[in-house]
């Protein structure tokens, strides 16, 4: 296959509301940050299926006159993540079909680890697949059951696939809402009056001010139509491991996911790294914006003072024409500008959630180094990312991340600074168990990957301790 499966996605859903579209536009604007390549949304008027979807930002794709095509009191949308692989519309969700029972479509968060081999045993048999995208190896699985009614399809469907999926699914006339049995990727049920909302996060939730009903669980499946919601969970159950990444890096800190708010899971794993990696110093500077909630718990555990000395311009778009006199670091300082005035002179501490090629820390360091600081110590509120996520993060290669093949000494002296410590993977778990009570997924930190690859699906990078 040309293209990697690689998914890494918001999805929103509602039931029983009369401006669905409008409401869904709103969710996936809340979830933006959980993919910008493409956007789409799906409507139903229980008659037919409405689809509009568009390469870029949700407020690219969808205008007043968009949406005026989306009738209906029944949606789900979703948004893709940017990948380093080619992006292309016929890859943009929601995946939608018309097979011999009537429409359907698809939106889905996650990535299936055997989608090829399933993809190869159903072309083996005559389906004829559109894109290069893992989602619809579901449809056509739904598609080819010999069961009638439509849920008991998607529960076959579903018990054939492995992996990550946070999933919701719509035909003319219902919504189901999916979690994996491992439940790596976050989905909330919300109410909004009399209607049922299903989202990846809840700060979609908070803009359409809908309450917070509860998480989907682990290996749960919502069926959502003019009777309710009901729940029922079919498959067989497994030590749920949800992805510890999410609260390091991926969700918004606005958001609850998996039992606790975002922003003070941050700030627990900066007091724990304050506590792990003290070191002498006169201010703190997260970099914004996904070191802010760490930075502020370092500082508040370690007494030392916080500053935003990095600011953030927010208008960046994706490309930028670099003058022909090409200016030093331009790619980060198009983004990201030092305060000269607080860091001139100063030991200063820089937080960070995470490191994973180096090469932007490196270029921020030497702009903080560049204002004048006398000495920049990069404090990580995360383990050294070793291996690359299978279940839906979209991250690099091991050959691409720094740590997969260099210790932190290693990595110190890349990006020129006086100190590196990152957070240890028993203070990150620690910190994140004590405050969720739930079991995670760690592989990124750790290669222990819990959901093994079908013989012919193990990617080539890695070594293969989970056989
Ligand atoms: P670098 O120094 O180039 O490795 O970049 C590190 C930055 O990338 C950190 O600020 C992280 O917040 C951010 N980051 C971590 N994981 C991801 C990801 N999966 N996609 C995009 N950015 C990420």
């Amino acid at each position: 296959m040309a293209e990697k499966f690689k998914d890494a996605c918001g999805v929103f859903g509602i039931y029983g509301h009369p401006e669905a579209a409008k409401i869904t536009y709103l969710g996936l604007h809340a979830l933006q940050h959980r993919g910008q390549e493409s956007s789409g949304i799906v409507t139903s008027d229980q008659e037919r299926l409405y689809v509009e979807i568009g390469m870029g930002l949700v407020a690219d794709v969808f205008s007043g006159e968009v949406l005026r095509r989306l009738p209906g009191d029944m949606a789900i949308g979703h948004n893709r993540y940017s990948t380093t692989g080619a992006s292309h519309i016929k890859n943009a969700q929601p995946f939608v079909a018309e097979y011999m029972r009537g429409g359907l479509a698809i939106a889905h968060n996650g990535n299936l680890v055997n989608a090829t081999s399933l993809r190869a045993e159903l072309e083996e048999n005559g389906s004829i697949f559109r894109s290069t995208n893992d989602t619809e190896v579901i449809a056509h699985l739904i598609a080819v059951s010999h069961r009638k009614p439509f849920l008991d399809r998607v529960v076959e469907a579903l018990t054939r696939v492995r992996g990550a999926y946070s999933l919701l699914l719509m035909t003319e006339k219902e919504l189901i809402a999916a979690r994996d049995p491992y439940g790596f990727r976050p989905l909330c049920l919300g109410a909004l009056g009399e209607a049922h909302v299903v989202a990846s996060e809840t700060c979609a939730l908070d803009l359409i001010e809908a309450s917070h009903v509860r998480d989907v669980e682990p290996g749960e499946i919502l069926i959502i139509n003019g009777e309710g919601v009901t729940s029922m969970k079919p498959f067989k159950p497994v030590f749920p491991h949800q992805c510890i990444f999410e609260f390091v890096y991926f969700a918004r800190p606005d958001s609850t996911i998996f039992g606790e708010n975002v922003y003070l899971v941050r700030q627990a794993l900066g007091r724990q790294l304050a506590r792990e990696a003290p070191v002498d110093a006169d201010i703190v500077v997260p970099v914004p914006d996904s070191g802010v909630p760490a930075a502020m718990g370092f500082s508040k555990q370690s007494g030392i003072p916080f500053e935003l000395g990095l600011i953030r311009n927010h208008y960046v778009g994706r490309t930028f024409i670099e003058p022909q006199q090409s200016i030093r670091h331009f790619g980060v300082k198009i983004k990201l500008n030092t305060v000269r005035r607080l860091v001139e002179g100063k030991r200063v501490i820089v937080i960070d959630d995470s490191i994973v090629r180096g090469t932007t820390s490196r270029k921020i360091v030497s702009m903080i180094r560049g204002a004048g600081a006398r000495e920049v110590h990069m404090r990580i509120s995360s383990p050294p990312t070793t291996h690359p996520c299978y279940y839906g993060i979209d991250t690099p290669t091991r050959r691409e991340l720094i740590a997969a093949s260099r210790s932190c000494e290693e990595i110190r002296r890349y990006l020129e600074v006086d100190s590196l410590q990152y957070l240890s993977l028993d203070g990150l778990i620690s910190a994140v168990e004590e405050a969720t009570h739930g079991r995670y997924c760690s592989a990124c930190f750790t290669g222990r990957y819990p959901v093994t690859f079908p013989e012919m699906e193990v990617p080539q990078e890695l070594e293969l301790p989970f056989r």
